[in-house]
């Protein structure tokens, strides 16, 4: 009995000792390869963002691009890369090439212009800077349908998500007319999202009842905030502008770059502004309230997006 009960204790160690090599292992690649993750994560935003942290500091946007600049901003980026990248790696050994094209799918931030209550509260047009603008204004309303900005931009916005559902990762600003988030805010929320396109739904108003049409609006390359962002906007405006306005039949009012918006100005990842029509047009304004018409809008943004991403299908 005895010898049978050390020969069981040897086996039991062996065992023991077997496993947990093959357990430590792979929980060790993935620490590894999520500290290297965050590492790049935290140097693209410092390295474009160095120049004006002496001056945020001071204003009420300190707590927030902490989150861009600062070191610390580790901390602040982690739970959320941790969670997804960690879980990466497990999906793709039990599932193999599904999840590999899962953690491969573009994130797209999807932003609904406007809010329910406009925020005439200022806020800097771009980091660092003294030039300051209302975090939110109420945007524009139709003069047929008498329906505000917002809740046509949300519609759109809403169609969108489920359109992408699929093929892309989606993050969305706003699901609710009830929100209070300026456009700073909003870009920094996508930033932290790790998005590769931020898509700001818009639609635009005029003086003049006549005008119609969409306009895709991209960071400029002369601000020296937006200008690493530009070429990649432009490219994605292109290819978006072409898809939406082949499926709506729109009339194009252009591909213009900005350099005085503040959601532009806070992005550190490509953007594109569609300007989806003119609400201040009778015509174009009933037309975007139609289901059928968002509904083209939405499947011109997914062609677009497939195109840019080469997606087929
Ligand atoms: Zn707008």
């Amino acid at each position: 009995m005895r010898r049978l009960s050390v020969i069981l204790a040897i086996c039991l160690t062996l065992v023991c000792t077997g496993c947990a090599p093959a357990a430590g292992q792979p929980s060790g690649e993935r620490e590894t390869g999520a500290a290297a993750a965050l590492t790049e994560e935290n140097a693209s935003p410092l390295s474009t963002g160095a120049a004006p942290p002496g001056d945020i500091a001071e204003s009420d946007t300190a707590d927030s691009v902490t989150g861009v600049l600062d070191n610390t901003a580790g901390a602040d980026m982690a739970p959320k890369g941790t969670a997804f990248r960690t879980e990466s790696p497990e999906i793709i050994a039990s599932a193999g090439n599904t999840a590999s094209s899962a953690a491969d799918k573009p994130i797209i931030c999807i932003d609904a212009g406007h809010q329910g209550k406009g925020n005439n509260d200022k806020e800097p047009v771009a980091p660092g800077s003294k030039a300051m603008k209302p975090k939110v204004s109420s945007g524009t309303r139709g003069v047929a349908t008498g329906k505000p900005e917002y809740k046509l931009t949300l519609e759109v916005a809403l169609k969108l998500e489920k359109a992408l559902d699929n093929d892309y990762k989606v993050e969305m600003i706003r699901r609710s007319n009830e929100v209070n988030i300026s456009n700073r805010e909003r870009a920094i929320q996508c930033n932290k999202a790790d998005s590769d396109l931020i898509l700001r739904i818009h639609a635009d108003g005029s003086d003049s009842s006549g005008v119609q049409g969409m306009s895709f609006l991209y960071p400029s390359a002369k601000s020296r905030y937006t200008k690493d962002i530009t070429q990649e906007s432009l490219a994605a405006a292109k290819v978006l502008s072409e898809a939406i306005l082949r499926e709506t039949g729109a009339k194009s009012q252009g591909l213009k770059p900005r350099d005085d918006l503040t959601g532009f100005n806070w992005s550190k990842v490509p953007s594109v502004l569609i300007e989806m029509g003119f609400m201040t047009n009778r015509k174009e304004d009933r037309l975007l309230s139609m289901p059928e018409y968002q509904d083209k809008i939405v499947k011109g943004i997914k062609a677009g997006l497939d195109a840019y991403y080469k997606k087929s299908g």
